[in-house]
């Protein structure tokens, strides 16, 4: 009897197939969103604004 694959991302719990090769949506988000992180660090901000920056914030309208 062969064992389940593993989720890729938590290696926990057994892949769904789904959201194959990952246990849940979850599992897939926080993947994706890992290599969106790291892609966005590598490049870096392709217009030089901080990316922590928020346009509509109500006390810098205030300066
Ligand atoms: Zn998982």
């Amino acid at each position: 009897m062969p064992e389940p694959d593993l989720c890729v991302y938590c290696r926990k719990q057994p892949v769904d197939p789904r959201w194959q090769p990952f246990c849940s949506e979850r599992c897939h988000l926080l993947d994706l969103a890992h290599w969106l992180d790291g892609d966005y660090r590598v490049e870096g901000p392709a217009d030089g604004a901080p990316p922590d920056m928020e346009p509509d914030d109500p006390e810098a309208a205030d300066l």
